[in-house]
């Protein structure tokens, strides 16, 4: 009667959620300032005036439209919004036609690999890697091809990944700037991406579609973010406003296919038939309209640059070794044994919550989420400080 293998997956233990569900239970028995929670990526800035006076103003309409299915690729209005845009913002041709309304980027790319792969297909992502990228690729019954990135800069490593690309590829997934590591690829990088891609095309007469999964693209401190459907023809956008306007928990982002890709509108086709398949029927109505009218509007990177600053200076004078983030809110640190899942639980001594790379797909590492209170990374250094000790 169960399905045994969404039973696996539900049974299955999520690391980043057990350290989160350990921290909340531990806050309440020694106290909030006590933890020093670094597990989950709950952007810590609030979302922008301008947001919350939108659902103000969108809630204060006729309640029946308020709260109406809209057609399953969004309202046209605001993929229009959207459309106009990516157009300004990018320099690439946009219509509503482009756009495809969604609830956050889970369900952009799980819609995508479902809608462009067919069972048996491999799909390749750059390790460390956003750990449901294996969970949404299985569901297309296709297999996730690990490839390292290159180390120490974490880009892509080309080599390896013409080396794991097989006539069974039809897509690439890329996340910058990147969680766990928060590095952003270079144009360089993505120009050898794209001509390899290319290159493996033509050598193998297929398509490689590349995803760009970019819930982090307005989260960037000065490295340029290049628009990746402007270098590889075949590359399908999965947006999201979870962590540009601080929406996590509202669930709303887009898909945009872009015209370049030669069969778009075949592929626009498919991405409804998946969307339909999975049951979204439309993205949440009332964030729809809401993003519509708050498109452009600056996140507060400010907030999260301090916080990289403060930590990484912190971390610096105790000597520990990470990798310079370009973007997103994650610092990606060298676990002092090899064993990252021993270091993490060592590092909960000190009330230290760490999440090993394991659950990224690389060992060695931890990843700290720092979009946290300020003041929670100034104290969280003693433990820090402690916790090396107990290495020395
Ligand atoms: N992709 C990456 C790399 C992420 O870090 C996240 C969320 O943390 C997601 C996708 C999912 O984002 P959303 O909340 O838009 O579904």
């Amino acid at each position: 009667m169960i399905n045994e293998r969404m039973h696996d997956l539900g049974a299955e233990p999520n690391k980043i959620r057990e350290l989160f569900a350990y921290g909340m239970a531990r806050k309440a028995e020694i106290g909030a300032e006590n933890v020093f929670d670094y597990s989950i990526g709950n952007p810590s800035v609030p979302a922008p005036d301008a947001v919350t006076e939108q659902f103000r103003i969108q809630l204060a309409k006729d309640p029946v439209i308020v709260h109406e299915y809209t057609p399953s690729p969004g309202d046209p209005t605001v993929r229009r919004a959207i459309a106009d845009h990516i157009r300004d913002t990018f320099g690439i041709p946009a219509t509503m036609d482009n756009v495809y309304v969604t609830s956050g980027a889970s369900s952009c790319i799980a819609i995508t690999l479902a809608a462009i792969t067919n069972p048996g297909d491999e799909v390749i992502t750059i390790s460390p890697y956003f750990p449901e990228y294996k969970t949404w690729t299985e569901n297309a019954g296709c297999t996730l091809i690990e490839v390292p990135a290159e180390t120490p800069s974490f880009q892509p490593d080309i080599p390896a990944i013409e080396a794991a690309i097989t006539p069974k590829t039809s897509a690439v997934i890329i996340n910058t700037p990147n969680n766990p590591v928060g590095t952003v690829y270079t144009r360089a990088s993505l120009e050898a991406l794209a001509s390899l891609l290319q290159e493996k095309e033509r050598e193998y007469g297929t398509r490689i579609m590349l995803i760009s999964d970019e819930p982090y693209r307005e989260i960037v401190y000065g490295a340029e973010v290049p628009y990746v459907p402007s270098l590889y023809e075949d590359t399908i956008v999965c947006y999201s406003f979870s962590k540009s306007l601080s929406l996590p928990g509202e669930r709303i982002g887009y898909i945009y296919v872009s015209d370049l890709i030669p069969d778009a509108r075949e592929l626009f086709t498919a991405i409804s038939g998946a969307g339909r398949s999975l049951g979204y029927i439309c993205a949440p109505v009332l964030l729809q309209r809401v993003i519509a009218q708050c498109l452009g509007i600056p996140s507060d990177v400010a907030t999260y640059e301090e916080n990289r600053r403060i930590l990484c200076k912190g971390l610096d004078e105790l000597g520990y070794e990470y990798v310079e983030p370009d973007g997103a809110f994650y610092l990606w640190v060298r676990a002092l044994e090899d064993d990252a899942v021993a270091f993490s639980e060592r590092a909960k001594d000190f009330e230290l919550l760490l999440v090993p790379s394991d659950s990224f797909g690389a060992t060695g590492w931890v990843r700290l989420s720092y979009c946290i209170a300020k003041d929670t990374i100034e104290r969280s250094m003693p433990a820090f400080a402690k916790l090396k000790e107990a290495y020395a």
